[in-house]
């Protein structure tokens, strides 16, 4: 089938050819008429299979005809993450393009004013984030009852995140004669509860079975056998950033994505990995949107080859021909596992994931292979069976390989000080267990004399 049979306009038929794309995915192929009758639709489909396109094509034909009035927008999409909204924008510009349509994105860490300005003058396409569009609305600077195409992305996601009474508020705000499409990667039961309130005799459409890990991708999962911290005085963190190095050095690594679990980690790897030589910079949910955006753009233009970063973040991203992904952590839900190694392996290109896992996190490891199937291919680093490789090994042949730039003088800059001091101080500030009460803190309060007010000794 060709993207002409689908009741798609010429204009629109113009972008896709420019995007350069033969033919319609299935998503695409099964979306796009549903669209374009109007028919509220649940899309269960994962990123990575056109799945954007597939209500932002129809979108911008069914939106041609009208006019957007100030602070009432004509249709609404709201994502979980502001590098998803901003992804969703970028593609209304690509297939838009010769189409007059306007657009807004509110997102966090932006100003505020400066994007209800754009509301002022009328927009056709509103894309958001839940949390922004809530607080524009109870400043009045939206109104949204004029949205008559109301998109809700990434739904199994807005419910990791905690968003779906924002979803929930957000679609009992916009009028009832609106068509609804919601799409998740997955259909846990308060996902189709979600679609049972909100949809209308909705056309389902399931491209690939949720859960399926993408076909194109290579996985294998490293053991890292762990120690007793008391007795070893070696940190299981430490031995992980190790293997992950040991394992970078075997790869033939262009471009990647390493996961961890939680927000503070990405840093504290990032750092490891940067004082290690490795051209790696950081994504989390913590940093300023700009900061977010330079560095993703970075990541894009190969000028930075490991992207270490927190789900949310990540949650998405569309970066061609990305060779591997990391986790550096297992994720704790397996459905996390899914979205992150679909990170590679893209628009039919090979892709490389690997895990390494520790002893406790068996159960998790157990519970991803469940949700995929079949058994994740243990593999085999030398170096990383328990024992602390040293921290600054000698270059080898795979080392060098899996350096991402050849040594210019801004990379040497990043070149690891060697010094052991500065790993020593990396380690101290490692958050190893949770801190308990006011942990290694005391409040200056309690060193003064109460009597004098002077600091004790
Ligand atoms: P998505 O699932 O929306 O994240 O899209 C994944 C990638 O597929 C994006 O980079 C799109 O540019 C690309 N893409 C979308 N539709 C097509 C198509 N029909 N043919 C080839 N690539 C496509």
């Amino acid at each position: 089938m060709a993207f002409s049979d689908l009741g798609l306009s010429e204009q629109v038929l113009r972008a896709v050819s420019d995007a350069g794309y033969a033919e319609p995915t299935p998503i695409q192929r099964d979306a796009i008429p549903v669209v374009l009758t109007g028919r509220d639709m649940l899309g269960c489909a994962q990123t990575g299979t056109g799945k954007t396109a597939s209500f932002t094509l129809p979108m911008i034909d069914v939106l041609a005809a009208g006019q957007a009035k100030a602070r009432m927008p004509r249709s609404l999409i709201l994502e979980p993450t502001r590098e998803l909204a901003a992804q969703v924008a970028d593609n209304f510009e690509l297939y838009g393009k010769y189409c007059k349509l306007s657009k807004a994105l509110l997102i966090g860490g932006e100003s505020l004013n400066e994007q209800a300005k754009v509301l002022d003058r009328g927009v056709d396409v509103l894309i958001a984030t839940p949390g922004r569009l809530i607080d524009i609305f109870e400043r009045g600077r939206v109104l949204l009852n004029d949205v008559r195409i109301l998109v809700i992305d990434e739904a199994d996601r807005m419910l990791d995140m905690g968003f779906i009474p924002d979803v929930e508020r957000i679609a009992s705000l916009v009028s009832r004669l609106r068509q609804t499409l919601l799409f998740s990667a997955t259909m846990p039961p308060e996902i189709r509860r979600l679609a049972n309130a909100f949809l209308t005799n909705p056309k389902e459409i399931t491209v690939a079975p949720p859960a399926t890990p993408a076909e194109n991708v290579h996985q294998g999962l490293l053991l890292v056998k762990g120690t007793d911290r008391r007795a070893s005085g070696t940190s299981n963190y430490k031995l992980k950033r190790a293997a992950l190095r040991e394992l970078l050095g075997q790869e033939e690594v262009k471009n990647a994505l390493v996961f961890c679990n939680r927000k503070r980690d990405v840093g504290i790897l990032c750092r490891s990995l940067q004082r290690h030589g490795f051209n790696a910079a950081q994504l989390h949910g913590d940093m300023p949107q700009s900061a977010r955006m330079e560095t993703l753009d970075a990541f894009k233009q190969d000028k930075v080859t490991l992207l270490v970063c927190s789900d949310v973040a990540a949650r998405g991203l569309d970066i061609k021909g990305m060779s591997h992904v990391f986790n550096f952590d297992v994720p704790t839900h397996p459905e996390d596992y899914i979205h992150r190694i679909g990170r590679t392996g893209r628009a039919g290109q090979k892709g490389r994931a690997f895990t390494l896992a520790l002893p406790e996190d068996s159960r998790y490891v157990a519970s991803i292979e469940k949700l995929i199937g079949g058994q994740i291919a243990r593999i085999a680093v030398p170096g990383t069976g328990g024992e602390v490789p040293d921290e600054a090994p000698p270059e080898t042949e795979g080392r060098r390989r899996s350096r991402s730039k050849p040594s210019t003088k801004k990379d040497a800059r990043k070149r690891p000080r060697d010094s052991a001091r500065s790993r020593r101080d990396e380690e101290q500030k490692e958050p190893e267990s949770p801190v308990r009460g006011l942990g290694n803190h005391v409040p200056a309060f309690l060193l003064r004399d109460p009597m004098s007010g002077k600091k004790m000794r």
